[in-house]
């Protein structure tokens, strides 16, 4: 047996990498990105207080600033404390290692988000997918014989779900949250909290099971990797155990301190991609051959209904003309022919409509 036989994990092995292409000279519309920085007078101040911080030292691991600020400024509700991640990502992380007992499961619909998957794999977890219906609603029955054979540990329902931009029915998500009850916690990703404007965060009192994971990411600051997720006191104590002391740095403390403080900037970026995702639609609506799904989420996802081409075409066409999106067409049966395209600019928006009109053209 060779070095990586001996001692790499088989499933880690039969694992291919989180593919991230590089992205240089194209209009970037694969990782739903807010386009938007920061007004000229905030990036100043921003440097100022970047400038002051202390470099030398740790973290102080309570975080106790931030965590106010983000309690006070994001509806977190009173008497609920939240746990930070370096990205939502770690967050996913933290909770499949803290309930990796042998045997436990993690459910989540799929199409869904592949992280989901990866991390318990990761932390030895079985994941168990349970398809969404055709128009990518929840599969109630389905899901609740699920969780009633399988008892998982950890279920995820994303609100909205990423890949395919829609919110699930909140009466179904009730139900499957009491379905489980203590015998696992239900996480609802709310990634995309900013475009889709309504939350769980204040219905956390009512089922002790509840997790409500966020992220910064997706509402201007993906490049600092900040994620946050509140649920009971008694099991945040738990996760936190797990949480590395030092993982979110100080500089990244610093920006999303200050950030916070002018959100309101921010608020007002998510409205005008809301609006963009509103035009968008409507205009790939009435291009010839795309079935454009509906979206709460600053993405869309697209069907290329075609004869002549099919997705993987469409999205080579582009990457030609130098728009790259993302290719899902070959993610999950239920997304054949479909691309899902980040809401960016009215520019770039343009950009990539006429780049579609040329590609489903040639
Ligand atoms: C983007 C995304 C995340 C990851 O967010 P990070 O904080 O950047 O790690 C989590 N969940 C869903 C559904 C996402 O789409």
């Amino acid at each position: 047996m060779s070095l990586i036989e001996n001692i790499i994990r088989p499933e880690v092995r039969a694992l291919s990498a989180y593919h991230v292409p590089d992205a240089g000279g194209f209009v970037k519309l694969d990782a739903m990105e807010n386009p938007y920085i920061l007004p000229e007078t905030l990036r100043e101040e921003l440097g100022r207080r970047l400038a002051d911080v202390a470099l030398n030292r740790y973290p102080v691991p309570s975080y106790t600033e931030l965590k106010a600020r983000i309690c006070a400024k994001l509806g977190v509700p009173a008497g609920y404390d939240v746990i930070l991640g370096n990205g939502s990502d770690e967050l996913i992380s933290i909770v499949s290692v803290a309930c990796a007992k042998p045997g436990a499961k993690v459910l989540a619909p799929t199409p869904g988000f592949v992280m989901y998957a990866m991390s318990a794999k990761f932390a030895g977890l079985e994941f168990v997918g349970v398809p969404l219906k055709p128009d990518f609603s929840l599969d109630k029955a389905a899901m609740l014989a699920a969780i009633e054979q399988h008892k998982p540990a950890i279920t995820y329902l994303a609100y909205p779900n990423n890949p395919t931009g829609n919110v699930f029915d909140v009466a179904d998500m009730v139900e499957i949250i009491k379905a489980v009850g203590d015998t696992g916690a239900v996480i609802v990703d709310e990634a995309y909290q900013p475009f889709a404007q309504d939350t769980f965060m204040p219905r956390l009192p009512e089922f002790p099971n509840l997790v409500v994971m966020r992220t910064v990411s997706k509402l201007g600051l993906a490049g600092i990797r900040l994620g946050y997720m509140s649920c009971s006191g008694a099991l945040l104590t738990e996760f936190d155990k797990v949480r590395p002391p030092y993982n979110v740095n100080v500089l990244t403390q610093a920006a999303a301190e200050f950030v916070l403080e002018h959100v309101d900037v921010l608020d007002a970026q998510a409205a005008s991609l809301r609006w963009e995702r509103t035009k968008l639609a409507a205009e790939l609506t009435a291009l010839p051959g795309v079935e454009v799904f509906p979206s709460a989420a600053n993405f869309l996802l697209v069907r290329v209904k075609n004869p002549n081409i099919t997705s993987d075409g469409v999205f080579s066409a582009l990457l030609d003309r130098k728009v790259l999106i993302k290719n899902v067409g070959k993610m999950h049966p239920l997304l054949e022919n479909c691309l899902r395209v980040t809401v960016s600019t009215p520019e770039e928006n343009r950009i990539f409509l006429d780049a579609m009109k040329a590609s489903l053209a040639s």
